[in-house]
């Protein structure tokens, strides 16, 4: 039986990975942070699963954790996952989404060596690696140029996967672009959009505070991004691959699709205003990936479109208002 030991299991991707690879039967380890409170519900739902207390932030337990468990594969998705985060948080970032995930790498690495077997990694790299890119749309050989420190830990650590590859072990990237799901929190503007939208779906009343309405984002769909990590992490070659929808929109398209999905009709602009504190000192204003790789090499295939994506994460926040 496979043994894989995954970090952020608690967060969007890291739950819709836990039921995947649970239902295929492999044995999952997962990280959690001690006291987390989410992990005792993600034992009531998953007898199945090894939870592990710890923080990606302690490097030394990180890597006796990884020696002790002693898995065949390793799938990071810890660290700090939000840009706005990293702009109140610059040192931390770098510490557990760039310096945790050499940590890491030297540990399967080390493993690997001991043990004589292979040892496969995952690591979930960011669309935001490419910062302010030249070229549209963005794909594996796109020149890396952060443009914040999310982005910048990000292509560290993305730095880091091929220098380990190239040291032999099987060390692959996803470079994901935006996900969505109900899983996301409300940092996230998508998700912020649904819960409001909902909201005044149901009252007629309320507004949305956002920042760049005319910033664009490629949104796919969570799950069928967590199916891209298994096909790369079980692929025969290591290497980076793309995952995406090649397909952008605005913040003000998500905010009218789903103002209209919760019920507003035609006059969904009076429920949208801007507010300077949601605008970033600097963003990445147009990412948009090329999936042809991973579609090529692995097989993967989107399957939710965005016009889907918008109406299920705003059914599922009507239903939460609605009790
Ligand atoms: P998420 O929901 O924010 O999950 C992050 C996970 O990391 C959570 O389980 C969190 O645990 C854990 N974590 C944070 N700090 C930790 C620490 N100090 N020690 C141990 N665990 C810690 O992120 P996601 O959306 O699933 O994304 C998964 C990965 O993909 C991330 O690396 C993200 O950067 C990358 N990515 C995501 C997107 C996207 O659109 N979602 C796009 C590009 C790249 P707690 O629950 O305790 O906070
Ligand atoms: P990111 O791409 O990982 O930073 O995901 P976000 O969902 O946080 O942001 C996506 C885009 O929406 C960025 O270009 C933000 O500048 C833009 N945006 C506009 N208004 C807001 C807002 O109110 N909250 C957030 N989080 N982002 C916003």
């Amino acid at each position: 039986m496979t043994t894989t030991f995954v970090t952020g299991v608690t967060g969007q991707d890291g739950t819709y990975l836990l039921e995947r690879l649970l239902e295929e039967g492999t044995e999952v380890h997962g990280l959690v942070r001690p006291g987390d409170e989410a992990a005792p519900a993600l034992r009531r739902r998953h007898p199945g699963v090894v939870l592990h207390e710890g923080d990606l932030g302690d490097l030394d337990a990180l890597a006796a954790l990884v020696a002790d468990v002693a898995p065949d594969e390793v799938v990071n998705l810890a660290g700090i996952s939000s840009v706005a985060t990293s702009w109140a948080e610059p040192v931390l970032t770098a510490r557990l989404s760039g310096l945790a995930v050499t940590a890491l790498l030297e540990s399967a690495y080390r493993l690997q060596e001991s043990s004589g077997r292979p040892v496969r990694f995952l690591q979930a790299s960011s669309a935001e690696i490419f910062g302010q890119p030249e070229v549209e749309p963005q794909d594996e050989r796109t020149p890396l140029r952060p443009v914040n420190p999310y982005g910048s830990a990000k292509a560290f650590a993305h730095h880091q996967t091929a220098v380990y590859r190239g040291r032999g072990l099987h060390a692959a990237t996803v470079i994901l672009f935006n996900h969505e799901s109900p899983l996301r929190p409300t940092t996230f503007v998508t998700r912020k959009i649904t819960a409001a939208a909902a909201a005044i779906g149901r009252t007629g009343e309320g507004v949305i505070a956002l920042g760049n309405l005319d910033a664009r984002r490629d949104w796919g769909w969570a799950p069928d991004y967590v199916d891209a990590m298994v096909r790369a992490l079980r692929h025969d070659v290591a290497d980076d691959f793309v995952v995406a929808t090649g397909r952008t929109h605005s913040v003000r398209d998500f905010a009218e699709a789903a103002l209209r999905r919760a019920g507003v009709g035609d006059d969904w602009e009076r429920f949208v205003t801007t507010d300077p504190r949601f605008v970033r000192p600097a963003d990445a204003s147009v990412l948009v990936g090329d999936p042809s790789k991973a579609e090529r090499e692995l097989g993967w295939r989107r399957t939710v479109e965005f016009e889907e994506v918008v109406a299920r994460m705003v059914d599922h926040d009507l239903e939460l208002v609605e009790g």
